[in-house]
């Protein structure tokens, strides 16, 4: 019988790990440093909500495919595998914090494996990291790095449909027990090493966030010349060497990955004094996004003091409840900032830290009953929600759609003002832009 696999760390990509290995037909261990976490897990709960995952985690615990451990030695000692997917957030100058996957691999050196082990480091880490890792395995295991391509809200999906398969290691063999994981798959082997890895995730990220910033600019730009920027991207977006993907203007990229990551890599950049321009507009376009939604408000209403802003979504993406480095969040805290109250709906948010006066309400309605509407999180559920029904509550009758997910002339019909991005003034020309977005 095949042996299990460990999988350390029970977030996003832990539990991504441990439900897609288990539909592949493994036997998967998991383990977490929140014992609260791991209690919660055996009784089938998971962590975050995503679409079908408690049942899916529920249907492998019964089947016996994924069990979990409470300590390291005994989710590890059996496996030929481990996988390491713990958090690598953003210091404050820019470099990964990695001490979670130091921590890790250290705890791993004082499990009795019963088998020579292959560490996997799938968290996302800066180049040259793994091979210093590699220093605290040798002696009694492999060290390789398998980067995670996944979208939060599709993470089960994404794992078991990734584009390719990326090992970064010094021998085949000691990526054999890892790649024979996805062998049923029959997607693409990237064998290369371990630094080269490192840096296709990471600049994989750097790319996508740059296309963002690239869309965000551009809508900008369409706002200033009077031009629609769904069609523009559309039309750029069909060129194949180009693509659609990430070209869709907003408040700007949130969430764990992208701004953490172009950080690291620029602060990596940064160290070998190597040019990083690109990195660093990235993030400033990004940074400077949120902005334009509260000078668009500010331009209609005025003084901001007082003001109550009713805003939909909270997470960082749809399909998410994840608020971690969040633009909407931080749109709300700028509110706060300038005297605004906010009442925020999120259609998965259920508990998050928002500033004092701001408060989380259970509908769209309620959210909407307030002096202005911001649109932040881009919840397809939004465009639903019919304009008629809140073109009352919504007093002052001025609608921002930072996502551009609602449909701008449906909006402009119940007698509401509104403003996407990159979407100019003239409401007309949104019908031909959603067609873009479907
Ligand atoms: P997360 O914060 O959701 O989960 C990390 C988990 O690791 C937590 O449950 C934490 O308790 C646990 N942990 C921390 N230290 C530990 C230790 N020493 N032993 C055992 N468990 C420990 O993080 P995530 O979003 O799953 O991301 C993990 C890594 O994968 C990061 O490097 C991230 O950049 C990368 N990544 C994330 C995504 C994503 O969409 N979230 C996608 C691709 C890659």
């Amino acid at each position: 019988m095949a042996r299990p696999v460990c999988i350390v760390g029970t977030g996003y990509v832990g539990m991504a790990s441990l439900i897609g290995l288990a539909e592949l037909g493994w036997t998967v261990h998991g383990y977490d440093i929140i014992p609260e976490r791991i209690r919660k897990l055996r009784h089938g709960v998971a962590p975050y909500r995503e679409a079908g995952i408690d049942e899916l985690l529920r249907k492998h615990i019964d089947a016996g495919r994924i069990h979990f451990f409470d300590t390291l030695d005994a989710a590890a000692r059996d496996a030929d595998l481990v996988i390491v997917a713990v958090g690598t957030p953003a210091r404050e100058d820019g470099s990964a914090d990695l001490s979670a996957v130091y921590a890790a691999v250290d705890g791993l050196s004082k499990v009795s494996f019963s088998a020579w082990p292959t560490v996997c480091i799938r968290s996302t880490v800066p180049p040259g990291t793994s091979d210093d890792l590699a220093d605290l395995v040798d002696g009694w295991g492999e060290l390789i790095f398998g980067p995670e391509f996944l979208r939060e809200g599709s993470a089960v999906y994404d794992f078991l449909h990734p584009d390719r398969i990326v090992v970064g290691c010094t021998s085949t063999a000691a990526a054999v027990p890892y790649v024979r994981l996805f062998e049923s798959l029959q997607k693409p082997v990237v064998f290369t090493s371990r630094c080269n890895a490192e840096m296709i995730k990471c600049c994989s990220n750097a790319f996508l966030a740059l296309k963002i910033s690239f869309a965000n600019e551009i809508a900008n730009l369409c706002d200033a010349v009077g031009a629609t920027s769904d069609d523009v991207l559309r039309g750029i977006g069909y060129d194949k060497r180009i693509g659609p993907e990430f070209l869709r203007p907003g408040i700007g990229f949130g969430g764990p990955c992208f701004e953490k990551d172009v950080k690291s890599i620029a602060h990596v950049a940064g160290t070998h004094s190597v040019g990083h321009e690109l990195f660093a507009a990235t993030l400033r376009v990004n940074e400077a996004q949120p902005m334009r939604v509260l000078r668009m408000l500010e331009d209609e209403v005025g003084d901001l003091a007082g003001l109550t802003v009713g805003v939909w979504g909270l997470a960082f993406k749809a399909g998410t409840e994840d608020v971690r480095d969040s633009l909407a969040v931080r749109v709300v805290e700028m509110l706060s900032a300038r005297g605004a109250y906010t009442v925020a709906y999120d259609p998965a948010v259920r508990v998050a830290a928002l500033p004092a006066g701001s408060r989380l309400v259970q509908s769209p309605l309620e959210a909407a009953d307030a002096d202005v509407l911001l649109v932040l999180t881009d919840w397809p559920e939004f465009a639903a929600v019919h304009p008629e029904l809140y073109a009352r509550s919504v007093r002052r009758g001025f609608v921002i759609d930072g996502r551009n997910v609602l449909d701008g002339a449906r909006v402009a019909s119940a007698g509401l003002k509104y403003r996407g991005i990159g979407r100019s003034l003239d409401t007309t020309n949104t019908p031909v832009a959603l067609a873009l977005a479907q």
